[in-house]
């Protein structure tokens, strides 16, 4: 509004015959204002000194950085300003803001590297290091799969050095490197090397008592991101015992859905959890008849626990969504999609189309849409069919679709008013923040410099409408928020930031 402001104000110092000019162009501005996400909110007086305050600051930083295009931080790799967006006071203000759902997760990308190294400090781990990979496996035995295993506790011990042996260690559990663009020259190695931080982690995570008290660990650290709920999308993996007993996905979702409950009792703030059952895309059609069976189990056994059903991994490599209409079609009455599609760069290919699959076989929201703006129909049956666009921003960067993120197609979406919800995919594997650099970004790096406070809100709001609670649930989500967010409004003291 400062700017509408400022071009009101200059209209009156032009000559009568440009009046016109400029009356005309601030109706322009305003209206594209009130089209924009969030344009239409009515802050209420507090909200507005909040509004005040975080514009105060968002200007303050980016004045200095249009000024300074070469400190700009969002033309830049997320690794190299990743630990500078502490400093920011619009981080801190988003930090302490209420945020609402995530609503785009995989489950065992959530928790950084420090975490996952703790873990390597349990009993019965047992490690074999083959060249430059790393396996990992519980066990009251030595594991049989063919490699020189050794008890994580005596690997430690025999390196003589336990700094450094857990530096190197923890290089695994993270995507972050110094150089980027000398370890991720394009989407092909950056991809490969999200795939190998996966295989390396998930034998370790899939221990059940590893699991249950990682998930827990996951909500206590996306509740003190100020997150209410989580969609968690999950391949649900057999998990396992010591003994070497693995169990039945459905007992994966009841491990979930028993921690979820435990800790909604211990934090009666916290609104709760679903899952998502995603497994990999890159599978044959009797695969995938598996996959539907497991879902409709779960469905089951679980009931309102389970959103709905995805399927995850590179789109470009994987097999489009077109390959499995039938079987998709068929099952489409009983189970929820919120499919993958559209995550790519490359215009008319398989994984372009995928938004049109994904929107013809019903999904109630679509993760990433990154490639939508080149689709015109399909744009319009979005907003016909309300279907929820989850955004996954420095997911994006990370994972070399988008260099600067200022030409994210986000900017458009924000634009036009369309359904968004912003979210961090798996904030842990780049050592991202739950889900407040993801705001953080968006707001900044991506949103017009005139977008302030009511587009967050609209951002916190629209994570809860497009969630997959239903009727009531839903209602008393909101209403918790709408007390979280008075709480916030009300306590809010510019002062501190
Ligand atoms: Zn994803």
């Amino acid at each position: 509004m400062r700017a509408l402001t400022l071009i009101i104000l200059l209209a009156y110092k032009y000559p009568t015959e440009c009046s016109d000019h400029m009356n005309k162009r601030a109706q322009i501005l305003q209206d594209e204002y009130k089209r924009t996400l969030g344009g239409n909110i009515n802050l209420t007086k507090q909200e507005t000194k909040i509004n005040n305050c975080l514009m105060k600051h968002k200007c303050d930083e980016l004045d200095y950085a249009f000024e300074h295009p070469e400190y700009f931080n969002f033309s830049q790799h997320f690794f190299k300003y990743k630990d500078g967006i502490r400093n920011s006071n619009v981080y801190k203000i988003i930090k302490d803001m209420p945020k609402g759902a995530a609503l785009h997760l995989h489950d065992v990308g959530l928790l950084g590297p420090d975490y996952l190294l703790n873990i390597t400090y349990t009993d019965g781990l047992y490690v074999c290091f083959d060249n430059n990979m790393v396996s990992l496996k519980f066990s009251n035995k030595v594991p049989d799969t063919k490699c020189n295993w050794k008890l994580m506790r005596d690997a430690r011990k025999i390196s003589n050095n336990v700094k450094k042996f857990d530096a190197e260690l923890r290089r695994h559990f993270t995507m972050v490197v110094d150089d980027p663009a000398h370890d991720y020259p394009c989407i092909k190695n950056t991809w490969s090397a999200f795939m190998g931080y996966f295989s390396t982690i998930f034998p370790m995570l899939s221990y059940r008592p590893v699991w249950e008290q990682y998930f827990y660990d996951v909500l206590k650290t996306f509740r003190e991101d100020n997150i209410m709920y989580v969609e968690v999308r999950t391949i649900l993996p057999p998990l396992y015992e010591l003994d070497g007993t693995v169990y039945d996905p459905v007992v994966t979702a009841k491990a979930y859905k028993k921690i979820a409950d435990r800790f909604v009792k211990n934090y009666p703030d916290f609104i709760g959890a679903k899952v998502i059952y995603a497994p990999p895309r890159n599978v044959d059609t009797n695969a995938l008849a598996l996959y539907l069976q497991i879902a409709k189990r779960v469905k089951s056994e679980v009931q309102d626990f389970f959103g709905g059903f995805d399927l995850v991994g590179q789109e470009d490599l994987g097999k489009p969504l077109l390959d499995f209409v039938p079987q998709l079609t068929a099952a489409a009455g009983e189970l929820t999609y919120f499919f993958h599609a559209g995550e790519t760069d490359w215009y008319g290919t398989s994984t372009d189309d995928n938004l049109v699959d994904a929107i013809l076989l019903g999904a109630k929201r679509i993760g990433h849409a990154y490639a939508l703006p080149k689709h015109p129909v399909l744009i319009e049956e979005v907003l016909k069919r309300d279907i929820g666009l989850e955004v996954n921003v420095i997911s994006n960067a990370v994972l070399s679709l988008v260099q600067d993120v200022r030409n994210h197609p986000l900017a458009s979406f924000f634009a036009h008013g369309f359904p968004v919800v912003i979210s961090s995919d798996d904030p842990g594997a780049w050592e991202a923040d739950p889900l407040s650099d993801d705001f953080y970004v968006a707001f900044m790096g991506v949103a017009s410099k005139t977008s302030d406070l009511r587009l967050l809100k609209q951002l916190a709001l629209n994570s809860l409408r497009y969630s997959a609670l239903k009727g009531d649930a839903k209602t008393k989500a909101i209403e918790k928020f709408n007390a979280k967010w008075k709480d916030f409004v009300n306590n809010f003291q510019c002062s501190s930031y």
